[in-house]
């Protein structure tokens, strides 16, 4: 049975070590980090997200502040706020949580946003950055699941990995740090002919394609070390059906609340043959939301100075 990489420890390590660096810095004088949150309409999901960011802010000493405009905003409003943002020396990061409503344009957006206080790393420059392994503020969720498997002593060098996704926030930075690590990579989408034949190549498998329970247990390599980005919510009973069918926990979920949450692999069937598995939720996504606390204090630190 494979173990499980729980997220949950190592983000609050994260935490821990982010509150920590705020008071250092905090007790000699320099102003607090700040995070701003531009969350535009009403997007239960996205409400969750904002609201888990701002307590994780609060636990670490960071200031947040919050821009919560109405759906029908404009794109020029948008850009606005946006820019204000940017020109507030007291903000040292801007979050604009995705997805945006329809109409506006999320690259626009996220091309607006100051590169030094994109503590995302969705900027352009920032992705440039990346792509030539130069210190850089560097997307949360490909970075979370590199902490994951640091904190678990995964020697990448050498190692088969495949990345199912090539989303330019999750998968294609994802593939970039393995290779930054020495994996063999190969990134896998909607086209790839025989996905479950490339699966089954990889010592380590990253899934981010955002299908619930696309990934069976079929698909895995013994022994390999399967990381779970998806998070997806399951409300078709005949689907949960099939995608939980060894899964007696996410059975009884659905049965009690008629939705279940689950990642892009089937857990249950992943334990039976992987050496190590991220869950969903309790995985990636714990420290995802502890990697942007990270790259806000950066951010801080190369603004301010003590
Ligand atoms: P996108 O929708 O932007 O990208 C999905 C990618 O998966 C695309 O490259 C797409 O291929 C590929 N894909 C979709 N369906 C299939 C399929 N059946 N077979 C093979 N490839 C497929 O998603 P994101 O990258 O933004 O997010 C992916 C998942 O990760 C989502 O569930 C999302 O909720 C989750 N997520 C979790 C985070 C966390 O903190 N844990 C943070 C961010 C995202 P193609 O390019 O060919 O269309």
């Amino acid at each position: 049975m494979a173990q499980i990489l729980d997220g949950k420890v190592h983000a609050d390590r994260i935490l821990e070590q982010v509150a920590i660096a705020v008071q250092a810095r905090v007790s000699k004088g320099v102003r607090p980090p700040c995070l701003a949150v531009v969350l535009v309409g009403e997007d239960p999901a996205s409400q969750v997200y904002v609201r888990g960011k701002v307590a994780d802010c609060a636990r670490t000493g960071i200031r947040s502040i919050e821009r919560r405009p109405t759906a029908d905003l404009s794109q020029s409003e948008l850009n606005a706020i946006i820019d204000e943002l940017n020109a507030d020396p007291e903000v040292d990061g801007i979050l604009v949580q995705l997805p945006l409503p329809k109409g506006l344009n999320s690259k626009e957006a996220l091309h607006r946003i100051d590169p030094a206080k994109d503590v995302d790393g969705f900027h352009p420059m920032n992705q440039g950055l990346l792509l030539e392994g130069l210190p850089a503020l560097r997307p949360c969720t490909p970075t979370a699941c590199m902490n994951m498997l640091e904190a678990h002593g995964v020697d990448l060098k050498g190692k088969r990995a495949v990345v199912l996704g090539r989303s330019e926030i999750v998968g294609k930075p994802m593939a970039l740090m393995l290779l930054e690590k020495h994996a063999t990579v190969t990134i896998a989408h909607s086209r790839t002919v025989d996905l479950p034949g490339v699966c089954r190549e990889a010592d380590i498998l990253v899934a981010a394609v955002g299908q619930p329970g696309l990934v069976e247990g079929s698909w895995i390599k013994p022994g390999a070390i399967v990381i779970d980005v998806g998070i997806n919510r399951v409300e078709d009973p005949a689907l949960a059906q099939r995608i939980f069918a060894k899964d007696p926990k996410k059975q009884a979920t659905f049965a009690a609340k008629g939705a279940a949450t689950c990642g892009d692999v089937r857990t249950a069937e992943a334990m039976e043959v992987a050496s190590a598995v991220t869950p969903v939720p309790g995985g990636v996504g714990l420290l995802t939301r502890a990697g942007l606390m990270l790259n806000t204090v950066q951010a801080w630190e190369s603004r301010t100075s003590v």
